[in-house]
């Protein structure tokens, strides 16, 4: 299809996520085509190349088209793209499994439950924490705990536990009670005696716009939870695999979670799969008769295709030093941020590792009025200067592949700072 027929079977068919449609498909807007992609580069059906600024939301690494990756997925495909992991197991599967649990110190999480997305990932997580404790004598531990501007998933289990008003209050009508804590020292208040677990996203919260915890607060949470019995499960669906510059956010805290959820970044950002690690404590409970199994799973559980493409994601970690790397990637990114910081509209810029998010508005505490789009036009603007990403309202998420080079990352915050100027109200 060209770049006109697309549009047009597009506006005429398709319902995209988070997107105002009366938008989408008015007339005058042109929706950007994405064709082809290669290292931290998307070129779209014009020709035009652009970076990867959010990582193709949130979920590429080494980059496009790695030919590790590639080579990893085609290998497969002739063997065979997917078969059912209900009643049959496959050799990949069982060594990523194996290579996953490897990430963790031993004896620690080991045990995989493969599904399909953050979300999936999420729900895994609940369910196993909810029969957990049924089947270990607590049955009156039920409730969970999430964190106000909390984001999970959009699944009805997922979304109980999100804290965004915008994305979660109007189906809080069909989602399971939670208790909601805006900070920890509001969580240590709450009785714990029917808790079943707390969910966290650690270091940073990414869909509330990119909101650091303070320093310390994950290893506080873990030690409260063990003080009070209850189950701590991770989000680590963006975090994961090196965006905060260690493997996962909890190492940086020397904290061992009892559920943690993996998706986006797991296969190297190509296909979807999932993952939720827990430990043999609650792998035990579930071991019995029939009436203690998890009745949990999705047709496409530990695809092949995806964990070929895991697979491989996990050996260039090993085998090229990607984290080592990055660490002078995190320091430049740091030090250009310092600078945009110093625009006059740029009212707060958080970093965590590779992940940044960069506030516009009129002064700090003085936010633009929600009206003014001023994230989205920026955005608009960044897309004329090279750079493609995604606004969280007035905060602009910055979230580049692993791969993109020195220069490419100094491009993509020259094209930041002068969309900001170019877009932002004066
Ligand atoms: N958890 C976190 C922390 C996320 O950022 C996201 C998605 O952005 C999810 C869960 C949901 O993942 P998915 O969109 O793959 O269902």
């Amino acid at each position: 299809m060209n770049t006109e027929d697309t549009i047009a079977a597009d506006k005429a068919h398709l319902w995209h996520p988070f997107t105002q449609h009366k938008e989408w498909c008015a007339p005058e807007h042109d929706p950007l085509i994405i064709v082809s992609a290669e290292g931290a580069l998307l070129r779209d059906s014009e020709g035009r190349d652009y970076i990867d600024g959010n990582s193709s939301i949130w979920t590429n690494l080494h980059g496009h088209r790695h030919p590790r990756i590639d080579a990893a997925v085609r290998a497969q495909l002739e063997q065979a793209a997917h078969t059912s992991f209900l009643g049959f197991t496959h050799p990949l599967a069982a060594e990523l499994a194996r290579d996953l649990v490897a990430l963790f110190p031993p004896n620690t999480l080991s045990r995989v439950f493969f599904s399909d997305d953050g979300s999936t990932a999420i729900e895994v997580a609940l369910k196993m924490a909810a029969q957990f404790w049924q089947q270990s004598g607590q049955p009156k531990r039920t409730r969970f705990v999430a964190f106000s501007g909390a984001y999970h998933g959009d699944t009805m289990g997922a979304s109980s536990l999100g804290g965004i008003p915008a994305f979660h209050d109007r189906f809080s009508a069909w989602q399971f009670p939670v208790q909601r804590a805006g900070s920890l020292q509001e969580l240590k208040g709450m009785d714990s005696s029917a808790l079943a677990a707390v969910v966290i996203e650690p270091l940073i919260q990414g869909a509330a716009g990119m909101r650091l915890w303070p320093k310390g607060m994950l290893a506080e949470l873990r030690d409260w939870c063990d003080a009070e019995g209850v189950l701590l499960i991770l989000d680590e669906v963006m975090t994961g695999f090196g965006r905060t510059g260690t493997m996962f956010a909890c190492e940086q805290e020397k904290v061992i979670p009892d559920f943690i959820a993996l998706a986006k970044g797991l296969t190297g950002g190509y296909l979807p799969l999932a993952a939720t690690l827990t430990t043999e404590r609650v792998f035990a409970a579930f071991l019995g008769g029939s009436e203690r199994t998890l009745y949990y799973g999705h047709s496409y559980t530990a695809n092949a295709l995806g964990c070929a493409a895991a697979l491989a994601s996990l050996a260039i970690f090993r085998e090229e030093e990607v984290l080592d790397q990055l660490q002078r990637k995190i320091a430049l990114l740091d030090r250009l941020l310092a600078n945009l910081a110093r625009r006059p509209r740029v009212i707060d810029v958080r970093q965590c590792g590779f992940i940044a998010g960069i506030e516009v508005g009129w002064n700090a505490g003085e936010p633009f009025a929600a009206g003014q789009l001023a994230g989205a036009k920026v955005c608009v603007a960044a897309r004329r200067h090279g750079l493609l990403t995604r606004p969280i309202r007035d905060t602009i998420a910055l979230m580049l592949p692993y791969c993109v080079t020195e220069s490419q990352i100094r491009r993509a915050v020259d094209a930041l700072t002068r969309a900001i100027d170019e877009a932002c109200p004066s």
